[in-house]
C-alpha cells in the first residue's frame, strides 16, 4: 500500500514528465474513478495545461492553469503509468489522458486493481484541495511544526503505532513506515503516547522522517507488487527494512527473531528484545 515515499516518487515522475503537457481528452472507465465530491466530470479537464504537482501526505494533486487541481488518491494500489509501445497495456485502467505538447504526445492512465484509489476535481482553500483540508502537514512540509506535533502527540492517550498512522496529527506514515520507524526508536507499537516524553516523542518523528527519506531515494517499497513508478518501476527499499514483513527473520540489530502480532485488521512488526513495552 502506498505510504509518502511511493507517492513522492511517483508524484516526482509526474512532475517531470508531464508538466507543461495540455490535456486534450480526459475519460473515467470505471464508475469509481472520480470520488462522488468531485465538483465536475473529468472531461471538463479537456484544454487545460498543467502547470506541476503538489502533494500533503499520500495525497497528491496536479496543478493546472484552472481555477482547480486533479487530486489523486492511490489507495492500495493506484498506479499513474505513462503508456510505452513496448511495454503491455495496464489491465485495470481507471482513467485515460491524452496528452499533447508541441511535437509530442503522452497517454497517461490511472491504474488501480483493488480500486479504492480515486481521482476528484476540486478548489484549493490556502494551497490545499478540499480532501486533504483535514490531513495534518507531513514532516517534509514546510508547514511542519514539530513542537505542535509533539504535544499534539502526548495530548492523546493512545498506542504509538495507532498514533503515527493516525493522518490527523502527522500524515504520510502507514503500516511500513510506522514498524520501521518504532525499530529504529526501539519503542514498542503499543506503547501509549502518554507513556512517553516529549524528546521521546521528537525523536520518534525524526526518525520516521529519516526512513521515509532513504526509502524516497530508493524509489519507495513494493512490497506487495502493488505498487510501481510512472514507467511502471518497482522500488528498493524493501531491502532495507528491518522489521515491516520479516517475521522469524533476525532483527538486523540483535539477532532477536522478529515477532508479529495483529493489530485491528493490521499487524504490527517489532523486535521483542529491542522494543520492550
Ligand atoms: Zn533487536
Amino acid at each position: 500500500m502506498p505510504e509518502l515515499p511511493e507517492v513522492e516518487t511517483v508524484r516526482r515522475g509526474l512532475q517531470h514528465l508531464i508538466t507543461g503537457f495540455r490535456i486534450t481528452a480526459a475519460h473515467d472507465l470505471h464508475p469509481r474513478a472520480l470520488k462522488p465530491e468531485s465538483i465536475a466530470p473529468l472531461h471538463t479537464l479537456n484544454g487545460a495545461k498543467i502547470t506541476g504537482t503538489n502533494r500533503r501526505g499520500k495525497f497528491m494533486w496536479i496543478t493546472l492553469n484552472r481555477p482547480y487541481v486533479l487530486v489523486a488518491h492511490l489507495g492500495m494500489s493506484g498506479q499513474f503509468l505513462i503508456h510505452q509501445k513496448d511495454r503491455p497495456q495496464a489491465t485495470h485502467i481507471r482513467a485515460q489522458f491524452q496528452l499533447k505538447k508541441p511535437l509530442r504526445n503522452l497517454e497517461l492512465v490511472f491504474n488501480d486493481q483493488r480500486t479504492f484509489g480515486w481521482l476528484s476535481i476540486e478548489e484549493l482553500t490556502n494551497n490545499v484541495p478540499t480532501s486533504a483540508q483535514h490531513i495534518a502537514p507531513d514532516p517534509f512540509d514546510p508547514l511542519f511544526d514539530k513542537g505542535a506535533t509533539v504535544k499534539n502527540y502526548l495530548r492523546r492517550n493512545i498506542k504509538i503505532k495507532t498514533a503515527l498512522l493516525n493522518q490527523e496529527i502527522m500524515s504520510g506514515v502507514g503500516n511500513i513506515y510506522a514498524d520501521e520507524t518504532l525499530w529504529r526508536a526501539k519503542v514498542h507499537p503499543e506503547v501509549l503516547t502518554s507513556e512517553l516524553s516529549p524528546k521521546k516523542i521528537a525523536t520518534i518523528i525524526d526518525y520516521a522522517t529519516a526512513v521515509m527519506s532513504e526509502a524516497i531515494k530508493q524509489g519507495g517499497t513494493s512490497f506487495d507488487d502493488l505498487y510501481i513508478n510512472v514507467n511502471g518501476e518497482s522500488g528498493f527499499f524493501e531491502q532495507s527494512l528491518a522489521a515491516y514483513g520479516q517475521e522469524a527473520e533476525p532483527c538486523p540489530r540483535c539477532g532477536t527473531p522478529i515477532k508479529r502480532i495483529t493489530f485491528g485488521a493490521r499487524s504490527s512488526h517489532f523486535c521483542p528484545r529491542c522494543q520492550k513495552r
